[in-house]
This record gives structure tokens, C-alpha cells and sequence, in this order.
């Protein structure tokens, strides 16, 4: 979205584009800390925000995006252009493993990045159910956390708990 704002603005058309944000959250993001200057930086560019906005359908010959917006309720919105990020999930073959929560996530205790069944598999990253958002800003303090671990259980000492040390929920 920011490099589409920059692109428009570089090609001289910006002022000829509308730029909207569909979030289906209601917030830029998560983490206060970086909420508010992304909410800076959305209303610096001129980029129209609509929380709670959730995509449910793409009617691609038509280019309009309909976004379910309460309870049966739904909005259509007409595009040029579109960028979607899908829902987050995990492969097939970590869901229908045994290292899967009943979500499908890798089921690792979120202060060690242990498995909560195999103590000899660690999880990390978008697969885990780590109560962290799904990013590699969160896999760099996660990674850390279970090298630390493994070495550990290696080593027959006491797993580090790190984790919670450091401002893993990004
Ligand atoms: C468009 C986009 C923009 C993003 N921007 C940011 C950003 O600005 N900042 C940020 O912090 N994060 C960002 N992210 C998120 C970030 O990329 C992920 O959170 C991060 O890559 C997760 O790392 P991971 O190692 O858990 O998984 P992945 O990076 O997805 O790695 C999983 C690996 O497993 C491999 N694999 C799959 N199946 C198998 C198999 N059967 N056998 C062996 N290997 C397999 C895949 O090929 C892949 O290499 C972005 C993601 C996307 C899609």
C-alpha cells in the first residue's frame, strides 16, 4: 500500500487515485506501540481507512470487493486495483499432525517455544501458536529463545524463559 502511495505520487497521479484500507481488525495493528505511528503515517498519505472491514468475496469481472461489516451486513466497494492478504493458517501437513492444536497450529508452550507433548521439537514462527503476530520481526526474538533451548535440553539444563523477556508480542 505504502509503495502503490509512493508509485502514484512519483508517476504524478496520486491526486487522481483513492487509496483505501480494508482491516478487518480495528486497529492498524496489535501492538499500541506501533499503532500509532502507522495511523500517522496512513493519515500523512492521504490513505482512507475502514476498520472492521472484512473481505469475503472478490468480484473479479465487476472489480468490486464486498466486505462483511456486522451482523449480515455487507459493503461493496469498487477497485482498479487490488491487494489482498489472505486469513493466516498453516500447511496441511503441520494441521494434520500430531504436532497440531486443535486450531492447526504448532502447539508450543509460549514461554519456552517447547512442544507441549514432544519436549524434543521446538516451534517458532507463523506455524506455532506463539501469541505473537505472524511476522519476522517475532521470529527474530523467537529464534533466540529456542536455540537457547534446545541447547539446554541438550545439555540437561533448565529451559530459558526468555521469551517473555524481551517485546516478543509484535
Ligand atoms: C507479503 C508479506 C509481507 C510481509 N512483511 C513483513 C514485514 O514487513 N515485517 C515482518 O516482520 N514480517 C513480514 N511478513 C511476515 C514474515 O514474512 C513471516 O512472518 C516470516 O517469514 C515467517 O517465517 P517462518 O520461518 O515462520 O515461515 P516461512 O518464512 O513461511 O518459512 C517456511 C518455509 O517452509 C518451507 N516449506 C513449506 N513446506 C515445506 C515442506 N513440506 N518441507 C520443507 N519445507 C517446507 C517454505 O518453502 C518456507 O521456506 C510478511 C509476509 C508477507 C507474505
Amino acid at each position: 500500500m505504502y509503495l502503490a502511495e509512493e508509485a502514484f505520487t512519483k508517476q504524478g497521479v496520486r491526486d487522481k487515485t483513492k487509496i483505501i484500507y480494508g482491516n478487518a481488525t480495528g486497529a492498524m495493528f496489535g501492538v499500541p506501540a506501533y499503532n500509532l505511528p502507522l495511523e500517522k503515517v496512513v493519515e500523512r498519505k492521504n490513505i482512507e481507512v475502514k476498520y472492521a472491514h472484512n473481505l469475503i468475496e472478490i468480484k473479479a469481472d465487476s472489480k468490486e470487493a464486498v466486505f462483511a461489516i456486522g451482523e449480515g451486513e455487507t459493503i461493496t466497494i469498487k477497485y482498479d486495483m487490488i491487494h489482498v492478504s489472505p486469513p493466516m493458517t498453516t500447511y496441511d501437513f503441520i494441521k494434520t499432525s500430531p504436532l497440531a492444536n486443535g486450531q492447526g497450529w504448532v502447539d508450543v508452550d509460549k514461554y519456552t517455544c517447547q512442544h507441549t507433548k514432544y519436549s524434543n521439537v521446538f516451534g517458532l514462527g507463523d506455524s506455532s501458536n506463539l501469541p505473537t503476530s505472524k511476522t519476522a520481526a517475532a521470529v527474530r526474538k523467537e529464534a533466540p529463545v529456542v536455540i537457547e533451548n534446545i541447547l539446554a535440553l541438550m545439555n540437561k539444563k533448565i529451559l530459558s524463559t526468555n521469551i517473555m523477556a524481551t517485546p516478543v508480542v509484535l
